[in-house]
């Protein structure tokens, strides 16, 4: 006979190399089985990364004698009963293989009481009972789990460093905590405090606790629900980025779940406002019927499948675009955005003043060509005069720089008539030489020569111009640092100062020395010479990050996103007025980039209306 049945102990230690990975992932399932027992608090104290020690404290409802014996029994659950349940899992556990999975690799002491008697002492080895006791009635659950992994050295073998466990522990528990604001958390790391949450409700507050006062400060609410979807949470402004998408938590009906797709469709929703490369911070909570969902396609369960995908995808980029519409379009403008019906326009459009008559140009930037061009029956009103931006445009500056490419869309993707005009990108070929003619809202400047009238997108083209030249710049650095009058301080997450610890000698290589400040904060007083002034923060925050991704520094793609920053910060804005000197200036120093037809965030700069396009318009030809 070749095939015999596995004992009980063995199919365990195999199911245990599925579920438990690392430390993490004992900290996940003992906290998800709290918060299945409807815990109100969870206090977890960790020591050696949890390689010594792992203990989950939970005032949830205990268990009752039998069951706490029952429940290192492999497929035991008090989750579902039979195949239909599977189909409507509420709880974060369904499989009843943790604690029968953790307990055959550690040696684990569970004490639980329902609260009403004394509860009950079970000391497990390698997943057998060695010992059983009475212990106090106090209403709830403690598991300690100690030396992982000690049968299976294999195993151990592969830890990583303890900072890098105990980093994936904080970032676990960090979306435990973001996935679970009414619950109040507590963590310590060989005793000493790694991080507290109120446990209010109030997700901010938690956002706060997680991430720090700034970004909270940043966060702007978003809330939808359809039939299908109850959608909540809160999105970053694009002002304030991460180079990785691992500040992107996303939940689903409260477990916390990883899914690309559900990634692209949120940055998909900032379009074009995150800068090439950069991720948002966000923290959504989607709610839905749990039918809708299979959380039983992956061995930890952090990737799920849904039925209405695609729905919800679209819904999710819709929410977050428009958010961004509603806080930085000026109300004017919106009425005008409006998609016009489909019209053969010309007939009747020498009265410019109506709207749906030129049907590619986005309407806003319709009216104002009209009144551009309106005071051409006084010849002797000056460019200055008629061009200059409305009031109501002037505090809007850095957003109407930012946000115009949305507009620019709309404006492209109107209906497909034969009269219509076409904006050609003027791509494949150089810029050619051009004439400024005046400036337009203080935004584009409009240019001529004997191919038609260009619009140059002038903060976009100043991008791109600054652009080339900080990369230029930046791309021969010297070692020497740069002594600072004031130091700087800086305000880390625990796990970015968990990494700043572990990566201290890689950090210094590059000319940044922290010294530590006590809660998460750090000082340095000098930093390395390349540094771009005003950008200093930006750049140590990216290299963090890049070490916590990549677990190296990697100089140059760091200098190539300061240039992007730089060039964006230090362009002038829409709305700013150029005398026509400067605006030839500008558009020979766009002539001159190496790549003068889209900025370094990859929107348009330049428009081209030719001259046959221009005069078909205007019936002059047909
Ligand atoms: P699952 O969570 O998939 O049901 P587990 O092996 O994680 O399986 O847990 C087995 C059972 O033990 C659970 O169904 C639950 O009834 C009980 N249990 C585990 N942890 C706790 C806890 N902290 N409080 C109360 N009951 C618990
Ligand atoms: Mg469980």
């Amino acid at each position: 006979m070749k095939i015999v049945q596995m004992s009980d102990a063995l199919a365990n230690k195999i199911a245990a190399g599925e579920v438990v990975e690392r430390p993490a992932s004992v900290v996940k399932e003992l906290v998800e089985n709290s918060i299945d027992a409807n815990s109100t608090w969870i206090k977890v104290d960790i020591k050696e990364a949890g390689l010594e020690e792992i203990k989950v404290t939970d005032n949830g409802e205990g268990m009752s004698e039998a069951d706490a014996e029952r429940a290192f029994l492999p497929h035991a659950t008090s989750k579902i009963r039979n195949e239909s349940d599977l189909f409507h899992v509420k709880t974060l556990g369904f499989r009843g293989e943790a604690l029968a999975s953790i307990a055959s690799v550690s040696k684990l002491s569970v004490q639980t009481s329902e609260g009403d008697k004394a509860g009950i002492q079970l000391i497990l080895e390698g997943g057998k009972k060695i010992d059983k006791k009475k212990s106090d009635a106090r209403k709830g659950t403690e598991i300690t789990v100690n030396d992982l992994f000690f049968n299976t050295p294999a195993r151990l073998k592969y830890m990583k460093s303890l900072h890098t466990e105990l980093g994936h522990i904080t970032d676990l528990l960090n979306r435990l905590a973001l996935s679970h604001p009414n619950i109040r958390f507590e963590a310590t790391h060989n005793g000493k405090g790694l991080f507290k949450t109120a446990g209010t409700g109030d997700l901010l507050q938690v956002i706060s606790q997680v991430y720090g006062m700034n970004v909270a400060k940043n966060m702007l609410m978003v809330q939808e629900e359809n039939l299908d979807f109850h959608i909540e949470g809160f999105i970053a402004k694009p002002e304030i980025t991460r180079a990785s998408r691992n500040y992107i938590s996303t939940m689903i009906n409260g477990r916390y779940i990883k899914s690309i797709p559900l990634n692209q469709a949120i940055i998909r929703g900032y379009h074009t406002l995150l800068p090439i490369g950069r991720s948002p911070i966000v923290v959504l909570s989607i709610t839905m019927d749990p039918i809708l969902v299979d959380v039983n396609v992956h061995p930890t369960k952090l990737e799920v499948r849904f039925s209405k995908d695609k729905e919800l995808f679209t819904q999710l980029e819709e929410l977050i675009r428009h958010k961004f519409r509603e806080i930085t379009l000026i109300p004017e403008m919106t009425e005008t955005q409006k998609p016009k019906p489909k019209e053969k326009s010309y007939q009747h459009s020498m009265d410019f003043s109506s709207s749906a008559s030129m049907p590619k140009f986005n309407d806003s930037v319709r009216e104002n060509i009209t009144n551009w061009q309106k005071p051409t029956e006084d010849e002797e009103v000056t460019l200055k005069d008629n061009i200059t931006p409305s009031t109501s445009y002037s505090q809007q500056e850095e957003t109407l720089s930012t946000y115009e490419i949305n507009e620019d869309e709309d404006g492209i993707k109107s209906d497909d008539t034969t009269d219509e005009i076409v904006f050609e990108n003027v791509s494949q070929q150089r810029v050619p030489m051009m004439y400024p003619i005046g400036q337009l809202q203080g935004t584009y400047i409009l240019a001529q020569n004997e191919n038609g009238l260009y619009m140059i997108d002038q903060h976009a083209a100043q991008e791109r111009i600054k652009y080339e030249f900080f990369r230029d710049k930046l791309g021969k650095p010297t070692n020497e640092l740069q002594e600072l009058l004031l130091p700087m301080t800086f305000e880390f997450s625990k796990q970015e100062s968990l990494f700043i610890e572990q990566y201290k000698e890689e950090i210094e290589k590059v000319g940044i020395f922290f010294e530590a400040f006590g809660n998460q904060t750090y000082i340095i007083r000098s930093h390395p010479n390349w540094f771009p002034n005003g950008f200093e923060e930006e750049v140590i925050r990216e290299m963090i990050e890049q070490i916590m991704n990549e677990e190296k520094i990697n100089v140059e793609s760091i200098r190539e996103d300061a240039a992007i920053l730089m060039s964006c910060k230090r362009s002038i804005k829409a709305n700013h007025y150029l005398n026509q000197d400067e605006m030839f200036r500008l558009l020979e120093d766009l002539r001159s980039t190496t790549d003068p037809f889209t900025c370094p965030h990859g929107r348009p700069i330049i428009v081209h209306f030719s001259t046959y396009e221009l005069e078909k318009m205007f019936k002059r030809v047909m």
